[in-house]
């Protein structure tokens, strides 16, 4: 059940039996030459969707386009609006919602750096007596199944945009190495998004990651997950797996106590 397609009263009505709602949040940045600006927004809305057919009792709010993606600012398209920025987006959205009667929030998350601002909207919510469970859709594939575990614009994401339309990679360019470059120095080369290696340990130097690879995708220091491992039948046998993880949560979720007296 989609909010933007429902009217208040069903609203009003939903209120009655749930106090649950899910939101998906993504981001419009980079994610190498072979994939969409937006592969953190699709992913989470395609998500949806299938929730949506197998639980048509949980409300779906609008997703949020855009997020927190300070580092990868410099790949033309890719746009932050700041931790501070889908803080407070957040916080109005989810505010509000409560003002409704909503206590239960499920944020159904896309990208990595949006964590601090959906961390501090929860602990708010939090203090409020509601509870906000934030859900990254890419760690728990990689939980549910080890193989699927993968970095940025790597196999993993790659596989899950071919399941959500496969004319959106173009594989042209899956192919592509990572390209890192930009060492600090001899001793303290580029190792994994803005980390550095030193004595085999890595140590983080805040650096655009457009410094650091011109393609844009990144596993390096992450594993090895290359884009040109991903099928179609990954991508669907992962969303399948998220879909089913997702509908049992939200319901597992739904039947917990709120917390008591904040
Ligand atoms: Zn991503």
């Amino acid at each position: 059940m989609f909010l933007e397609r429902i009217s208040y009263p069903e609203v009003q009505a939903y209120l009655q039996k749930s106090q649950t709602v899910l939101l998906p949040v993504g981001s419009l940045e980079n994610h190498g030459k072979h994939m969409p600006l937006g592969t953190d927004t699709l992913i989470p809305e395609h998500l949806c969707d299938l929730v949506d057919a197998a639980f048509p009792d949980l409300l779906i709010a609008p997703p949020l386009h855009y997020g927190a993606t300070e580092d990868l600012r410099g790949f033309p398209g890719t746009i932050s609006i700041g931790v501070e920025g889908l803080r407070i987006l957040l916080t109005t959205i989810l505010d509000q919602l409560f003002d409704y009667g909503f206590r239960r929030f499920i944020i159904l998350n896309g990208h990595g750096g949006n964590s601090k601002s959906i961390d501090q909207a929860g602990m708010h919510l939090y203090h409020r007596g509601a509870y906000l469970a934030c859900l990254n859709w890419w760690l728990i594939a990689g939980q549910l199944n080890a193989e699927w575990k993968g970095g940025h614009g790597g196999g993993e994401e790659t596989a899950a945009i071919l399941a959500v339309d496969p004319s959106l990679v173009h594989q042209a360019f899956i192919h592509l190495p990572e390209n890192m470059r930009n060492d600090v120095s001899d001793e303290l080369p580029s190792y994994s998004w803005t980390s550095v290696l030193f004595q085999g340990a890595s140590v983080t130097i805040p650096r655009p990651v457009c410094s650091i690879t011109d393609n844009g995708w990144l596993a390096h220091g992450m594993g090895s997950d290359a884009p040109s491992r991903a099928t179609e039948a990954m991508g669907q046998e992962m969303m399948t797996a998220m879909c089913r993880y997702i509908c049992d949560f939200a319901k597992a979720f739904s039947r917990a106590p709120l917390p008591g007296n904040p």
